[in-house]
């Protein structure tokens, strides 16, 4: 799937060859149909490489990647074909990923194309840029269809990247931080599409966000990432109103106004101290050179999922209800 950011993929790829950054580790998460899970941690934390590694725009070094129980070998075969065509990448910026030279009509019908789903003849291919555009809201569709990208505002070309993945008739979604450069006015309707299109379609959306608030408002299951490693998962109101994770209650604290639906702009950096790097993180927990619970063992044991109660897991030596209660660190 060349859709388009071509130069900038390519560009990521080769800074990240020069460096061969580890950027995620032992990240292991399943996306189901008709639900949306968020991805949620600070930039740098490696969940955009997810949704990359995801889309096969990276490859992988180690493990695999299944769909519907297949795994999926990259390459040329046909499941990795039919991988590519059911898999689709929705990108934070709506302006760099589609070609301002070129018009809505140019864009829905190439995807079409591309996937073999334009129709035969001309008066299918009409309907089915009309059945793209009523799927993403933009109604009516002869309103649009001949516009270009810069005669849009930020939200209607958010919907027509939208709409020419789903072109591609997907069932999974991977949204990179999908409503982040938009008007605070406007996110909470491209979520909600985003939340409609799951129902109606049966979608498995991926949603990559630094915005633990806009998580709860919009992700039925919410895993959190910190320094390449997910370190807790749950379902998000659970996750979010009772914060088992340190990193996680940090996020929580920090994030502007926990009661604020995708509002306000959440800060990317989070608390203190930094985000520490990938490419030589710190040993044992990657978190405690920043916890304010960190224990001696942390420093040098990395630490397991420890399952909680319904459902929820988090990666943390508090809950190693096998070892003796913690002992605080004297200093
Ligand atoms: Fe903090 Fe230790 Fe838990 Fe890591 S394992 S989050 S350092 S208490
Ligand atoms: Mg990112």
């Amino acid at each position: 799937t060349k859709h388009f950011p071509v130069r900038r993929t390519g560009k990521d790829l080769l800074a990240r060859r020069r460096r061969t950054v580890h950027a995620v580790d032992d990240v292991s998460l399943e996306l189901r149909r008709g639900t949306v899970t968020a991805l949620v941690g600070e930039s740098g934390s490696g969940k955009s490489t997810v949704a990359r590694l995801l889309a096969q725009l990276y490859p992988l070094t180690a493990g695999e990647i299944r769909l519907g129980g297949t795994a999926v070998k990259a390459g040329r075969g046909r499941s990795f074909r039919a991988y590519v065509r059911q898999v689709q990448l929705i990108f934070q910026d709506p302006f760099a990923s589609l070609n301002p030279v070129h018009t809505v009509r140019y864009h829905l019908t190439r995807a079409l194309r591309i996937h073999g789903r334009a129709g035969s003849g001309a008066t299918e291919l009409e309907a089915n840029l009309a059945a793209l555009l009523e799927r993403v809201q933009l109604t009516p569709p002869g309103q649009y269809l001949e516009k270009f990208p810069h005669e849009l505002s930020g939200g209607q070309r958010q919907r027509v990247a939208i709409a020419r993945a789903l072109a591609a008739g997907p069932q999974v979604l991977l949204a990179d931080e999908p409503v982040s450069m938009l008007d605070v006015s406007i996110r909470l309707g491209v979520l909600n599409l985003l939340r409609d299109l799951k129902e109606r379609l049966r979608l498995a959306i991926l949603y990559i966000t630094h915005d633990i608030a806009s998580a709860r408002y919009f992700a039925d299951t919410t895993l959190v990432m910190y320094a390449g490693r997910i370190v807790e998962g749950g379902d998000s109101e659970s996750v979010t109103q009772h914060p088992a994770h340190p990193y996680t209650q940090l996020l929580i604290a920090s994030a502007p106004d926990p009661g604020r639906i995708a509002g306000q702009e959440a800060r990317e950096e989070t608390g203190s101290g930094e985000p520490p790097s990938l490419i030589a993180p710190p040993p044992g927990c990657r978190f405690h050179p920043r916890c304010p619970q960190a224990m001696e063992r942390c420093r040098t044991e990395l630490p397991p999922r420890f399952d909680l109660a319904g459902g929820r897991w988090a990666a943390c030596w508090l809950y190693d209800t096998a070892a003796a209660p913690a002992k605080e660190e004297t200093k």
